[in-house]
Protein backbone atom coordinates (compact mmCIF):
# COMPACT_ATOMS: atom_id res chain seq x y z
CA UNK A 1 0.00 0.00 0.00
CA UNK A 2 1.23 3.68 -0.55
CA UNK A 3 2.00 5.04 2.11
CA UNK A 4 -0.62 8.63 2.93
CA UNK A 5 2.16 10.99 4.85
CA UNK A 6 -0.83 13.08 5.21
CA UNK A 7 -2.12 10.45 7.52
CA UNK A 8 1.23 11.24 9.66
CA UNK A 9 0.87 14.94 9.93
CA UNK A 10 0.02 16.49 12.76
CA UNK A 11 -4.00 17.67 12.54
CA UNK A 12 -3.39 21.35 13.27
CA UNK A 13 -0.42 21.75 10.77
CA UNK A 14 -2.19 19.69 8.06
CA UNK A 15 -5.48 22.37 7.59
CA UNK A 16 -2.18 25.36 7.70
CA UNK A 17 -1.80 27.15 4.64
CA UNK A 18 2.01 28.40 4.18
CA UNK A 19 3.16 31.93 4.49
CA UNK A 20 2.58 33.25 0.42
CA UNK A 21 5.76 35.17 -0.24
CA UNK A 22 6.28 34.12 -3.87
CA UNK A 23 8.95 35.63 -6.23
CA UNK A 24 6.31 37.57 -8.23
CA UNK A 25 9.09 39.50 -11.22
CA UNK A 26 8.33 42.93 -11.27
CA UNK A 27 10.06 45.95 -12.85
CA UNK A 28 9.24 47.89 -9.71
CA UNK A 29 8.63 45.81 -6.07
CA UNK A 30 6.48 47.34 -3.81
CA UNK A 31 4.73 44.57 -2.10
CA UNK A 32 7.33 43.52 1.27
CA UNK A 33 7.89 46.70 2.95
CA UNK A 34 11.10 46.77 2.70
CA UNK A 35 13.40 49.60 2.43
CA UNK A 36 14.61 50.71 -0.97
CA UNK A 37 18.05 51.38 0.07
CA UNK A 38 20.67 49.03 0.70
CA UNK A 39 23.94 48.88 2.00
CA UNK A 40 27.27 48.12 0.15
CA UNK A 41 29.29 45.12 2.36
CA UNK A 42 32.82 45.81 2.04
CA UNK A 43 35.70 43.23 1.75
CA UNK A 44 37.05 44.32 5.53
CA UNK A 45 33.60 43.13 6.96
CA UNK A 46 33.41 39.71 4.90
CA UNK A 47 37.17 39.00 5.82
CA UNK A 48 36.42 39.16 9.35
CA UNK A 49 34.29 36.93 9.21
CA UNK A 50 35.20 33.06 9.72
CA UNK A 51 33.21 30.41 8.02
CA UNK A 52 35.00 26.92 10.03
CA UNK A 53 33.49 28.06 13.47
CA UNK A 54 30.07 28.76 14.92
CA UNK A 55 28.93 32.07 15.12
CA UNK A 56 28.95 33.84 18.88
CA UNK A 57 25.87 32.46 20.35
CA UNK A 58 24.72 35.79 22.30
CA UNK A 59 25.66 38.01 19.40
CA UNK A 60 27.69 39.92 22.07
CA UNK A 61 29.36 42.29 19.61
CA UNK A 62 26.12 43.06 17.94
CA UNK A 63 24.03 43.53 21.54
CA UNK A 64 26.44 45.86 22.65
CA UNK A 65 26.10 48.50 19.78
CA UNK A 66 22.39 47.90 19.46
CA UNK A 67 21.78 48.17 23.67
CA UNK A 68 24.25 51.38 23.08
CA UNK A 69 22.27 52.99 20.36
CA UNK A 70 18.56 52.52 22.27
CA UNK A 71 20.50 52.85 25.45
CA UNK A 72 19.37 49.53 26.81
CA UNK A 73 20.98 46.84 29.09
CA UNK A 74 22.05 43.95 26.78
CA UNK A 75 20.30 41.72 29.37
CA UNK A 76 17.60 42.95 27.83
CA UNK A 77 17.97 41.72 24.43
CA UNK A 78 17.32 38.94 22.89
CA UNK A 79 18.11 38.43 18.81
CA UNK A 80 15.99 36.24 16.47
CA UNK A 81 16.64 35.10 13.02
CA UNK A 82 13.85 38.14 11.88
CA UNK A 83 11.41 39.09 14.91
CA UNK A 84 9.52 36.23 13.20
CA UNK A 85 11.15 33.90 14.93
CA UNK A 86 10.89 35.64 18.06
CA UNK A 87 7.32 35.57 17.68
CA UNK A 88 7.80 31.48 17.27
CA UNK A 89 9.37 31.32 20.77
CA UNK A 90 7.02 33.53 22.60
CA UNK A 91 4.07 31.77 21.70
CA UNK A 92 5.82 28.45 22.52
CA UNK A 93 7.25 29.66 26.22
CA UNK A 94 3.90 31.51 27.11
CA UNK A 95 1.57 29.02 24.82
CA UNK A 96 -1.98 30.17 24.12
CA UNK A 97 -4.96 31.62 23.68
CA UNK A 98 -3.33 34.29 22.06
CA UNK A 99 -4.89 37.42 21.39
CA UNK A 100 -4.71 39.53 18.56
CA UNK A 101 -6.60 42.33 16.89
CA UNK A 102 -7.34 42.23 13.01
CA UNK A 103 -6.05 43.01 10.58
CA UNK A 104 -3.15 42.16 11.76
CA UNK A 105 0.46 40.57 10.63
CA UNK A 106 -0.33 37.43 9.86
CA UNK A 107 2.61 35.82 11.26
CA UNK A 108 0.67 35.61 14.76
CA UNK A 109 -1.96 33.67 13.58
CA UNK A 110 0.29 31.06 11.39
CA UNK A 111 2.75 30.52 14.49
CA UNK A 112 -0.26 30.49 16.87
CA UNK A 113 -2.11 27.45 14.36
CA UNK A 114 1.29 26.27 13.52
CA UNK A 115 1.69 25.38 17.40
CA UNK A 116 -2.01 24.08 17.92
CA UNK A 117 -2.29 27.32 20.60
CA UNK A 118 -5.88 28.67 20.30
CA UNK A 119 -6.24 32.16 18.68
CA UNK A 120 -8.70 34.73 19.62
CA UNK A 121 -8.88 37.52 16.75
CA UNK A 122 -10.80 40.95 17.39
CA UNK A 123 -11.22 43.08 14.73
CA UNK A 124 -10.35 47.12 14.80
CA UNK A 125 -12.72 49.71 15.05
CA UNK A 126 -13.94 51.95 12.36
CA UNK A 127 -10.66 54.01 12.67
CA UNK A 128 -8.45 50.76 12.84
CA UNK A 129 -7.92 51.46 16.57
CA UNK A 130 -8.08 48.87 19.09
CA UNK A 131 -11.71 47.91 20.51
CA UNK A 132 -10.50 48.15 24.14
CA UNK A 133 -14.75 46.93 25.58
CA UNK A 134 -13.99 44.19 23.44
CA UNK A 135 -10.85 43.15 23.87
CA UNK A 136 -10.62 43.80 28.32
CA UNK A 137 -13.80 41.51 27.63
CA UNK A 138 -12.09 38.87 26.18
CA UNK A 139 -9.31 39.25 28.36
CA UNK A 140 -11.23 38.13 31.26
CA UNK A 141 -13.21 35.45 29.23
CA UNK A 142 -10.54 33.69 27.33
CA UNK A 143 -7.79 34.43 29.63
CA UNK A 144 -5.08 34.92 26.61
CA UNK A 145 -1.63 34.16 28.28
CA UNK A 146 -0.23 36.34 25.18
CA UNK A 147 -1.23 39.57 23.45
CA UNK A 148 0.47 40.87 19.77
CA UNK A 149 -0.45 43.90 18.98
CA UNK A 150 1.99 45.86 15.93
CA UNK A 151 1.78 49.29 16.21
CA UNK A 152 2.57 51.06 13.41
CA UNK A 153 -0.19 48.25 12.53
CA UNK A 154 0.79 46.16 9.21
CA UNK A 155 -1.83 46.48 7.24
CA UNK A 156 -3.11 49.50 7.94
CA UNK A 157 -0.01 52.04 8.86
CA UNK A 158 -1.56 53.70 12.02
CA UNK A 159 -0.64 53.67 15.52
CA UNK A 160 -3.12 52.68 17.67
CA UNK A 161 -3.74 54.60 20.78
CA UNK A 162 -0.81 55.08 22.90
CA UNK A 163 -3.69 55.11 25.78
CA UNK A 164 -5.58 51.96 25.17
CA UNK A 165 -2.22 50.06 24.76
CA UNK A 166 -1.60 51.26 28.25
CA UNK A 167 -4.75 50.33 29.47
CA UNK A 168 -4.18 46.80 28.36
CA UNK A 169 -0.84 46.53 29.71
CA UNK A 170 -2.15 47.81 32.76
CA UNK A 171 -5.08 45.32 32.60
CA UNK A 172 -3.05 42.50 32.06
CA UNK A 173 -0.03 43.31 34.54
CA UNK A 174 -2.13 44.15 37.46
CA UNK A 175 -2.79 41.72 41.01
CA UNK A 176 -6.36 43.63 41.00
CA UNK A 177 -7.77 42.88 37.72
CA UNK A 178 -5.80 38.70 38.46
CA UNK A 179 -5.56 39.05 34.67
CA UNK A 180 -2.04 38.66 33.98
CA UNK A 181 -1.01 38.06 30.04
CA UNK A 182 2.09 38.98 28.14
CA UNK A 183 1.48 41.89 25.59
CA UNK A 184 4.28 42.38 22.97
CA UNK A 185 4.11 45.73 21.28
CA UNK A 186 5.62 44.90 17.87
CA UNK A 187 7.22 47.54 16.72
CA UNK A 188 8.60 46.64 13.49
CA UNK A 189 7.49 50.04 11.87
CA UNK A 190 8.91 52.30 15.05
CA UNK A 191 11.31 54.18 13.09
CA UNK A 192 9.13 55.65 10.57
CA UNK A 193 6.85 57.10 13.51
CA UNK A 194 5.63 60.29 14.87
CA UNK A 195 5.13 58.30 18.15
CA UNK A 196 7.83 57.61 20.83
CA UNK A 197 6.94 53.48 21.57
CA UNK A 198 6.83 52.04 24.36
CA UNK A 199 10.47 51.53 25.22
CA UNK A 200 9.89 53.96 28.01
CA UNK A 201 7.43 52.04 29.34
CA UNK A 202 9.41 48.69 29.75
CA UNK A 203 10.92 49.53 33.45
CA UNK A 204 7.00 50.22 34.75
CA UNK A 205 5.72 46.84 33.52
CA UNK A 206 7.10 43.62 34.08
CA UNK A 207 4.95 41.66 31.20
CA UNK A 208 5.43 44.06 28.81
CA UNK A 209 7.93 42.97 25.55
CA UNK A 210 8.95 45.30 22.52
CA UNK A 211 9.45 43.57 19.28
CA UNK A 212 11.67 45.55 16.73
CA UNK A 213 13.66 44.49 13.34
CA UNK A 214 16.39 45.77 11.05
CA UNK A 215 14.57 44.03 8.17
CA UNK A 216 12.68 47.24 7.54
CA UNK A 217 15.12 49.63 7.36
CA UNK A 218 17.07 48.32 4.93
CA UNK A 219 18.25 45.12 6.27
CA UNK A 220 15.61 42.06 5.34
CA UNK A 221 18.63 40.35 3.86
CA UNK A 222 20.11 39.81 6.73
CA UNK A 223 17.27 38.65 9.10
CA UNK A 224 17.98 40.28 12.51
CA UNK A 225 15.30 41.24 14.54
CA UNK A 226 15.43 41.73 18.84
CA UNK A 227 13.29 41.47 21.76
CA UNK A 228 13.13 43.71 24.40
CA UNK A 229 12.04 43.02 27.69
CA UNK A 230 12.48 41.84 31.77
CA UNK A 231 15.66 39.64 32.07
CA UNK A 232 13.14 37.21 33.83
CA UNK A 233 11.91 37.11 30.02
CA UNK A 234 14.25 37.07 28.24
CA UNK A 235 15.81 33.74 30.05
CA UNK A 236 12.70 31.88 29.52
CA UNK A 237 12.61 32.39 25.97
CA UNK A 238 16.30 31.89 25.86
CA UNK A 239 15.97 28.41 26.88
CA UNK A 240 13.97 27.44 23.82
CA UNK A 241 16.67 29.82 21.35
CA UNK A 242 18.49 27.19 18.62
CA UNK A 243 21.86 27.67 19.29
CA UNK A 244 22.82 29.53 16.80
CA UNK A 245 20.12 31.20 15.36
CA UNK A 246 21.86 34.50 14.14
CA UNK A 247 24.46 33.64 11.81
CA UNK A 248 28.14 34.88 11.54
CA UNK A 249 27.53 36.81 7.92
CA UNK A 250 24.34 38.35 9.51
CA UNK A 251 26.04 39.54 13.21
CA UNK A 252 29.21 40.63 11.71
CA UNK A 253 27.45 42.73 8.51
CA UNK A 254 24.71 44.15 11.05
CA UNK A 255 27.01 45.44 13.78
CA UNK A 256 29.67 47.16 11.00
CA UNK A 257 26.62 48.91 9.84
CA UNK A 258 24.27 50.49 12.02
CA UNK A 259 26.95 52.06 14.12
CA UNK A 260 26.64 54.82 11.75
CA UNK A 261 22.91 55.29 12.68
CA UNK A 262 23.25 58.43 10.85
CA UNK A 263 22.70 57.21 7.58
CA UNK A 264 19.80 54.79 8.38
CA UNK A 265 18.71 58.17 9.87
CA UNK A 266 18.86 59.74 6.62
CA UNK A 267 17.06 56.72 4.72
CA UNK A 268 14.09 56.87 7.16
CA UNK A 269 13.96 60.59 6.73
CA UNK A 270 13.93 60.18 3.12
CA UNK A 271 11.17 56.94 3.41
CA UNK A 272 9.01 59.45 5.28
CA UNK A 273 8.69 62.35 3.15
CA UNK A 274 7.85 60.07 -0.20
CA UNK A 275 5.02 58.60 2.39
CA UNK A 276 4.02 62.11 2.75
CA UNK A 277 4.14 63.08 -0.96
CA UNK A 278 2.51 59.87 -2.23
CA UNK A 279 -0.43 60.14 0.29
CA UNK A 280 -0.91 63.30 -1.32
CA UNK A 281 -1.08 62.25 -4.62
CA UNK A 282 -3.37 59.00 -3.48
CA UNK A 283 -5.69 61.58 -1.95
CA UNK A 284 -5.55 63.34 -5.61
CA UNK A 285 -6.52 60.04 -7.54
CA UNK A 286 -10.23 59.89 -8.46
CA UNK A 287 -11.40 56.39 -6.76
CA UNK A 288 -8.50 56.21 -4.10
CA UNK A 289 -9.15 55.78 -0.66
CA UNK A 290 -5.67 56.11 1.20
CA UNK A 291 -5.27 56.05 4.80
CA UNK A 292 -2.65 58.19 6.66
CA UNK A 293 0.37 56.07 7.61
CA UNK A 294 3.23 56.24 10.56
CA UNK A 295 4.96 53.20 8.35
CA UNK A 296 6.62 53.07 5.49
CA UNK A 297 3.38 51.49 3.22
CA UNK A 298 0.43 52.75 2.61
CA UNK A 299 -2.99 50.95 2.48
CA UNK A 300 -6.05 52.31 0.02
CA UNK A 301 -8.92 51.73 -0.69
CA UNK A 302 -9.95 51.50 -4.64
CA UNK A 303 -13.06 49.75 -6.57
CA UNK A 304 -12.00 46.44 -8.19
CA UNK A 305 -8.75 46.36 -6.28
CA UNK A 306 -8.38 42.70 -7.78
CA UNK A 307 -8.70 44.43 -11.13
CA UNK A 308 -6.22 46.91 -10.17
CA UNK A 309 -3.44 44.59 -8.91
CA UNK A 310 -2.98 42.74 -11.87
CA UNK A 311 -3.02 45.61 -14.08
CA UNK A 312 -0.26 47.05 -12.50
CA UNK A 313 1.43 44.21 -12.23
CA UNK A 314 0.92 44.18 -16.19
CA UNK A 315 2.99 47.52 -15.65
CA UNK A 316 5.69 45.89 -13.47
CA UNK A 317 4.61 47.20 -10.38
CA UNK A 318 3.94 44.74 -7.69
CA UNK A 319 1.78 45.67 -4.54
CA UNK A 320 0.71 43.56 -1.93
CA UNK A 321 -3.47 42.67 -2.51
CA UNK A 322 -4.88 42.44 0.71
CA UNK A 323 -7.98 40.59 -0.45
CA UNK A 324 -7.78 38.35 2.08
CA UNK A 325 -7.49 40.45 5.23
CA UNK A 326 -8.81 43.75 4.16
CA UNK A 327 -11.18 43.19 1.80
CA UNK A 328 -11.01 45.62 -1.66
CA UNK A 329 -7.59 47.28 -0.37
CA UNK A 330 -4.25 47.51 -1.71
CA UNK A 331 -1.16 48.33 0.32
CA UNK A 332 2.01 49.90 -1.74
CA UNK A 333 5.74 50.07 0.00
CA UNK A 334 6.98 53.78 0.01
CA UNK A 335 10.30 53.54 -2.74
CA UNK A 336 12.91 55.71 -4.21
CA UNK A 337 11.06 58.99 -5.27
CA UNK A 338 12.04 57.60 -8.84
CA UNK A 339 10.00 54.39 -8.24
CA UNK A 340 7.21 56.33 -6.49
CA UNK A 341 6.31 58.47 -9.33
CA UNK A 342 6.32 55.22 -11.78
CA UNK A 343 3.94 53.83 -9.88
CA UNK A 344 1.87 57.14 -9.29
CA UNK A 345 1.56 57.53 -13.00
CA UNK A 346 0.84 54.14 -13.56
CA UNK A 347 -1.95 53.76 -10.88
CA UNK A 348 -3.64 57.17 -12.86
CA UNK A 349 -3.13 55.23 -15.72
CA UNK A 350 -4.99 52.31 -14.71
CA UNK A 351 -7.88 54.00 -12.93
CA UNK A 352 -8.99 55.37 -16.05
C1 LIG B 1 7.75 42.67 8.73
C2 LIG B 1 7.16 42.48 10.07
C3 LIG B 1 7.76 41.65 11.02
C4 LIG B 1 8.82 40.67 10.64
O1 LIG B 1 10.03 41.15 10.67
P1 LIG B 1 11.30 40.21 10.47
O2 LIG B 1 12.22 40.77 11.48
O3 LIG B 1 11.72 40.43 9.08
O4 LIG B 1 10.94 38.78 10.76
C5 LIG B 1 7.24 41.61 12.30
N1 LIG B 1 6.13 42.29 12.61
C6 LIG B 1 5.50 43.07 11.72
C7 LIG B 1 4.29 43.80 12.12
C8 LIG B 1 5.98 43.17 10.42
O5 LIG B 1 5.32 43.89 9.51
Amino acid sequence: MKINIKSLISPNIRNLRAYSAKEIPCRVKLDANESPYGFEINADILKATTTNRYPDPEAKTLKKIVSKNLRLNPENILFGNGSDELIYYLIIVFGGPVLYPVPAFSMYGIISQALGEKRIEVPLDDEFDLDTDRILSLIKKEKPRIIFLSSPNNPTGNCFSADRILKIVEFTSSSVTGHWSLVVVDEAYQPFSSEKGFLPMLSDYKNLVILRTLSKIGFAGLRVGFMIADSEIINEVNKVRLPFNLNSLSQSVAAALIKDSNIIKLHVGLITSERERLLNELWKTKGIKPYPSEANFILFKVKNSDKIYDRLLKKGILVRNMRETVNGCLRVTVGTKKENNIFIKALKEVMK
